[in-house]
């Protein structure tokens, strides 16, 4: 991402805290280490179901990239083509970036919110809808969404990882 698209740094909305810490996500949720220390910043990702954070994450620049670089070159292609077709950025997390619909105009109250962090600022913010997240689906190989199943199958037990729509796909990368 070309940094001189992102908007003016502001402090990061609550809705983009963590639920279960109650509090802004302080470490990654994959390697522990503290979100602060990364100058590259770092990605949020919530995912609401039936106005419920059903599941949320911080990721660290490194362990993103970590686990982008695991997917297959395939799935990542196809995933940029269909983001770089459909995504529209800079419409923050009120929007969903794909069919613009607002979180009012959804049929189900249920998306994905993501977000750029640089420390206690939000560089920029997102959402997708799950219907949409849906359509981008369709674009993973089964072998890409064991990788994301391994994510959460090791960092959070009892989460039916096929169940849930996957925030590495939002197209923060
Ligand atoms: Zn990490
Ligand atoms: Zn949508």
């Amino acid at each position: 991402m070309d940094p001189s698209d992102l908007a003016s740094p502001r402090p990061i909305p609550e809705e983009l805290h963590s639920e279960y810490e109650e509090r802004p996500f302080l470490t990654c949720t994959r390697c522990g280490e503290s979100l602060r220390e990364f100058e590259e910043g770092y990605q949020v990702a919530k995912v609401f179901k039936r106005g419920e954070v059903i599941f949320e994450y911080a990721l660290c620049a490194p362990c993103h990239s970590g686990i982008v670089d695991e997917f297959s070159s395939e799935s990542r292609r196809a995933l940029e083509d269909f983001f770089t077709e459909n995504m529209t950025s800079g419409l923050g997390a009120g929007v969903c970036g794909i069919c613009n619909r607002g979180r009012a105009d959804l049929s189900e109250p249920e998306y994905t919110l993501g977000a750029v962090c640089l420390g206690s600022d939000l560089l920029e913010s997102l959402m997708i809808c799950s219907e949409c997240t849906e359509r981008s689906n369709a674009f993973i190989s089964k072998k890409t969404q064991g990788i994301y199943g391994d994510f959460i199958n090791d960092n959070f037990p009892g989460v039916p990882a096929d169940a849930l729509p996957d925030p590495t796909r939002v197209p923060i990368l």
